[in-house]
């Protein structure tokens, strides 16, 4: 399947911190067909396994995204929200979401709140119910809701604007990687589509533990350095390539690992950038600390406007990703 499509795809799935199974059905299906082995652990990881005789690679992509989940239903019909992962209310409101059983409804602020410094309490969702008897037939405390945002990208343009790239184009990156790899592989790939890393790396740590592998490689987008005016929190550009992590704030990778991607890359042609992320963190974070340690690295695909309703990333990096992870997973290592 197309990344464009493939992101369509699982975009249309729910698959929040902790509600993930919608999403990690969808995956499944599309992994099958390559995979040796399927199982999906405690936790929820679903760990999709192609068997080799060589050294345990674990490729972790995170299939949960951001969302809201219901803690109050009020006398006029209005919810309360909080926040599943890095939310930020100022960017959220006004933003279309949805539940999963399809109920739709909008995050508004309250009128008095100060807009600059706005907080979640101080915003409520609106799903068009008329009263809270209304609303509890139509949600429960508890439910969880994402962005319902359009995919969408320009004729003659790579770029694609996309709720919940992170990480769901990380989830496609390692579709597509596996989709290609050929019958017989060298190494004992593990693909593991993890949950709860939105919350804290938590479903990577029971993954990484349960694989026991000889190297970790996190597949997650990254933070960019080119819009105006950026903070220069990442160091990436849109366009410049697959990203070979070398630092972020969960995790300093394996030098070797990256010099092994680096060189993979200038072997097969593979246009690539360096990634430091001065905040936030990936899978891989959880991984390399895992039992005595594991060989840890990443590869990112850079994309601006992260944990907002609408991300953006360049497919061609995205392609770059895949071409990579493909490369390590048959590398001798
Ligand atoms: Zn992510």
């Amino acid at each position: 399947m197309e990344l464009l499509e493939l992101i369509e795809t699982l975009n249309s799935a729910h698959g929040p911190s902790g509600d993930e199974g919608s999403v990690r059905a969808v995956i499944e299906k599309l992994a099958a067909p390559y995979a040796d082995e399927v199982s999906i652990d405690t936790l929820g990881n679903l760990i999709v396994r192609k068997k080799g005789s060589g050294p345990k690679v674990l490729f972790a992509a995170h299939m949960d995204s951001i969302g809201f989940i219901v803690t109050h239903i009020e006398e006029k019909g209005f919810l309360r929200v909080g926040r599943l992962g890095g939310i930020s209310p100022k960017e959220a409101v006004y933003t279309p979401v949805r539940f999963k059983n399809g109920v739709r409804g909008l995050l508004v602020p309250e009128e008095k709140a100060d807009f600059g410094k706005l907080k979640l309490d101080e915003c409520f969702l609106d799903i068009g119910a008329r009263s809270e008897e209304e609303a509890k037939q139509l949600v429960r405390v508890g439910d969880t809701a994402v962005y319902d945002t359009a995919v969408f990208a320009n004729e003659g343009s790579g770029q694609v604007f996309s709720p919940y790239l992170d990480n769901r184009i990380s989830c496609a990156v390692l579709l597509s990687a596996l989709e290609r790899l050929p019958r017989d592989c060298p190494n004992d790939l593990y693909f593991a589509f993890t949950v709860q890393e939105e919350v804290g790396l938590r479903g990577a740590r029971t993954a990484a533990f349960g694989v026991d592998p000889d190297y970790g490689i996190a597949v997650d987008v990254t933070d960019v350095d080119d819009t105006p005016g950026s903070e220069k929190s990442g160091t990436t550009q849109l366009g410049k390539g697959a990203a070979v992590k070398v630092m972020d704030s969960s995790v300093i990778c394996y030098p070797a690992v990256v010099a092994k991607l680096e060189d993979l890359a200038q072997k097969h042609n593979i246009p690539v950038q360096r990634d430091i992320l001065r905040g936030g963190g990936t899978d891989a974070g959880a991984i390399h600390t895992t039992r005595m340690g594991v060989r840890t690295g990443g590869i990112s695909v850079p994309c601006r406007y992260i944990h907002t309703p609408n991300e953006a990333s360049d497919l061609a990096d995205a392609r770059a990703c895949a071409d990579l992870v493909l490369a390590f997973a048959q590398a001798e290592l």
